[in-house]
């Protein structure tokens, strides 16, 4: 069981970037990508009712996982982070020649569960179940309670780890009525040979996995539960499969409530674990 402590002070002095979302995962504008399929958007004006997971019947039990492999979990922000805007606010290498901040705060549901903690709360049961499965975990902070790391550090402890797959975990924050669902970003164009096949086999291995076990793809960003990115600074300065998976949107009630309780945390847990243990296997 993790302990998980909850940053009130940052929180309320991160207020108004929590407000705008998890704004490192928020393309500032379209993707102009030719393969980027894009679902129209039909938001409704009250949330939509989320399927419970059925888990136990409804995720075959991948194969087994060949040993010596190495998973990099990313737990998106840190709770430190809303009390040092100046050094998440500092402007690190992100891919493609762009720069952008170290790190974000990141969202928040309405009734003030950060995103933080519940990224490192699932991230903390995904390598749990990993490691039962003899998979060598990685995690790219140690804590919830610290600052960053920068993006740029993230991709690179999963480089220097050669992780056989990177995951960062995320959840969104966006206002728009009846938006919901997961969505998992991918780099592209690809940069390097790792963000091309396997990166993509990533991302649809865990959506695949995700929607198999009843989570909803989102309705409101990508296509499909899939959504390729070329901002994404994590994903763009990943030498190996990486995928950004955003769990869902903490600003819609039945999301919220998921990922408030200890049993959503743990549905969502053991389908990553599943996924990731699924993809190794393929
Ligand atoms: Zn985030």
């Amino acid at each position: 069981m993790v302990a998980v402590r909850r940053a009130i002070v940052p929180f309320l002095l991160a207020g108004a970037l929590l407000l705008t979302g998890c704004s490192d995962d928020v393309p500032a504008a379209p993707v102009p990508l030719t393969t980027r399929t894009v679902t129209p958007t039909t938001v409704t004006s009250a949330p939509s009712p989320v399927t419970s997971p059925v888990l136990s019947s409804s995720v075959a039990a991948p194969p087994p996982v060949a040993s010596g492999r190495v998973v990099v979990l990313d737990p998106g922000h840190n709770g430190g982070n809303g009390s040092h805007p100046a050094e998440i606010n500092r402007q690190v290498p992100a891919g493609r020649g762009q720069t952008k901040p170290c790190n974000t705060t990141g969202t928040a549901t309405n009734a003030g569960y950060p995103e933080h903690a519940f990224t490192w709360d699932v991230a903390q049961r995904v390598g749990k179940a990993l490691a039962g499965k003899g998979i060598r975990v990685v995690y790219t902070r140690q804590n919830d309670t610290g600052v960053g790391p920068c993006v740029d550090r993230r991709a690179a402890i999963g480089n220097e780890a050669a992780a056989d797959a990177v995951v960062s975990i995320h959840a969104d924050g966006s206002t728009a009525a009846g938006a919901n669902g997961f969505h998992v970003a991918y780099s592209a164009p690809p940069l390097n040979a790792a963000q091309g096949e396997p990166s993509t086999r990533l991302a649809q291995v865990v959506r695949d996995t995700l929607r198999t076990s009843g989570f909803s793809t989102s309705n409101y960003i990508g296509g499909n539960g899939l959504s390729a990115r070329s901002d994404l600074g994590g994903l763009n300065l990943s030498t190996r499969p990486a995928v950004l998976v955003e769990c869902g949107n903490m600003r819609n009630a039945a999301e919220a409530a998921r990922m408030t309780s200890e049993e959503g945390r743990q549905q969502y847990a053991s389908t990553l674990a599943a996924a990731i243990e699924a993809y190794l296997a393929s």
